[in-house]
């Protein structure tokens, strides 16, 4: 790769998959249809999604953004985010007679219901993931007593387990593939009789928006991940981009993060999103780049997507009742 010349050729690969999943356009139209349907305020435990731009521009729409349940005033309406709750949590709500919808994405829901089926089988599950991930915190409060957390390969040496006849893995939805895979060997040389999940738990949108980035990966001098710095999906991206071969790959929210000195000697940069993230923001960084000579767009396909999910069942049951009463007027 030499020094970039005027007569560098330029281009820009655009993953195929990237940015929204089902999961995310689910809660991100949940919070607004809720505001509609109730009006302000409509508070939002934790971040809807972990997107800086969606939850500022989901504030300015009258959204309030809480850390806990005990914030929100009591008979208020608040919505649980994507990521899932502790069952815990649901019972907070519940004494402080707060109206709930609960956005968690159908696919954490079916996590979820692995961890409390096996803990019912008296398994040992042991929880793949990011320690103080949301989503892990919300998994492993199914089952407390019965969930181990293994963060990473390093982490297997340390797990113990009460009876290495009864165990099974689980693992939060957004990890890289492959480092799970590591760890997931790690963990049956350890325990020859583990099992897996019953289906895959890392989600279909995690894994294509990652195939995507790999195969963009070796051809690009430079892959540019738009997402937010706690937005695990994103940053494993970045780390897939870097482990396919980019010469660099940064983490950005927006076009104003990309830094000038990024650019120097490259003539292939590869382009992505996060499921978090909304294509907008994509949009921001091609015309940054265009502006830069960027102008020739491949799209690197790697996957169709058309899962769709149904909005949260309370708000739909309020959305029915609504539309009825409109139509008996
Ligand atoms: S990334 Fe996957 S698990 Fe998370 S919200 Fe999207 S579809 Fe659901």
């Amino acid at each position: 790769m030499g020094r970039m010349t005027a007569t560098t050729p330029r281009r820009v690969l655009l993953a195929a998959p990237r940015g929204y999943c089902a999961g995310v356009d689910r809660a991100v139209i949940a919070v607004e249809k809720a505001l509609e349907q109730y009006g302000s305020p409509v508070y939002v435990r934790h971040e809807i999604v972990h997107n800086k731009y969606v939850v500022q521009t989901l504030e300015k729409k009258g959204a309030i953004f809480v850390e806990e349940t005990a914030e929100v005033p009591e008979g208020s309406i608040v919505m649980f985010s994507a990521h899932g709750v502790a069952p815990t949590v649901h019972e907070e709500a519940a004494e402080r007679k707060l109206a709930t919808i609960d956005a968690t994405c159908p696919l954490v829901t079916k996590v979820h219901k692995e961890a409390v089926r096996f803990a019912q089988d008296d398994f040992d599950i042991l929880l793949i993931g990011h320690e103080g991930h949301e989503e892990v915190i919300g998994t492993s409060g199914e089952a407390p007593d019965h969930i181990t957390l293994v963060d990473g390969p390093e982490d297997v040496a340390n797990v113990e387990v009460r009876d290495p006849s009864r165990v099974v893995w689980l693992s939060q939805t957004t990890l890289s593939v492959d480092e799970t895979m590591e760890t997931v060997g790690a963990l049956k040389e350890k325990f020859p009789l583990l099992i897996s999940p019953p289906s895959d738990d890392i989600c279909y949108a995690t894994q294509n928006r990652q195939i995507a980035v790999k195969q963009m990966g070796a051809d690009a001098d430079l892959v540019i991940v738009v997402g937010s710095k706690n937005s695990s999906n994103s940053v494993r991206l970045v780390e897939v981009a870097l482990g396919a071969g980019a010469g660099a790959s940064y983490l950005v929210d927006a076009a104003d993060e990309i830094d000038e000195a990024w650019l120097e000697g490259v003539s292939t940069v590869g382009v992505t999103s996060g499921a978090s993230v909304p294509e907008v923001l994509v949009d921001g960084v091609l015309a940054w780049l265009s502006e830069r000579g960027f102008e020739d767009v491949e799209i690197v396909k790697a996957a169709e997507e058309s899962i769709v999910f149904s909005l949260p069942k309370e708000l739909r049951r309020d959305l029915r009742a609504e539309a009825a009463a409109l139509t008996a007027e």
